[in-house]
C-alpha cells in the first residue's frame, strides 16, 4: 500500500539556492548583428560581469569601463571570431541541449513524485508505529 500524492512542495533549501544564484555576477553574451554575426555589445549590469572567453573565466568585471577594456584584448577578439566560425555547431548543440533539458525535467518530475510518495509512506508508517493511527479493523458490512 502506497499513498498517492501529487504534492510538489518547494522546500527551504530550494529557495536559498535561488537567492544565491540571484547575487551571482552575470555571464556576458555577445549580441548578434543584422548579418547574424556575434558582435560585442555591453549592456548594463549591476552584480558584475564574467566573460566566458579565455582562461580567466572566474574574473568578475565590476564596471562597464573595465569590461570595455577587456573586450579590446586579443583573446576576447579571438573568442568572438571563433564563435562566428562555429555558429552552426552551436545551433546543433543548442537543440541537443534543449532536448536533454526536457528529458531531465521529465526524470526530475518522476523522481519528485516517487519521493513525495515515499515521504507520505514513511510518515504514515511512523505514525502507525507510534500508535497515532488506529488501523481500521475489517468489518463485514453484510452482517
Ligand atoms: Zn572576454
Amino acid at each position: 500500500m502506497e499513498p498517492i500524492s501529487k504534492s510538489n512542495k518547494s522546500n527551504k533549501s530550494n529557495k536559498s539556492k535561488k537567492m544565491e544564484i540571484a547575487t551571482e555576477p552575470d555571464i556576458y553574451m555577445p549580441s548578434m548583428d543584422e548579418h547574424g554575426n556575434y558582435v560585442d555589445k555591453i549592456t548594463s549590469f549591476t552584480k558584475g560581469l564574467r566573460c566566458p572567453c579565455g582562461t580567466r573565466r572566474d574574473k568578475v568585471y565590476k564596471t562597464t569601463s573595465l569590461f570595455s577594456t577587456h573586450i579590446k584584448c586579443d583573446s576576447h577578439k579571438k573568442w568572438i571570431i571563433d564563435m562566428n566560425h562555429n555558429k552552426s555547431n552551436y545551433y546543433a548543440e543548442a537543440i541537443k541541449t534543449k532536448e536533454t533539458v526536457r528529458e531531465l525535467q521529465l526524470i526530475i518530475g518522476d523522481l519528485n513524485n516517487k519521493l513525495a510518495n515515499r515521504d507520505m509512506t514513511i510518515e504514515y508508517l511512523t505514525n502507525q508505529l507510534h500508535g497515532k493511527i488506529v488501523v481500521p479493523t475489517t468489518t463485514n458490512l453484510l452482517d
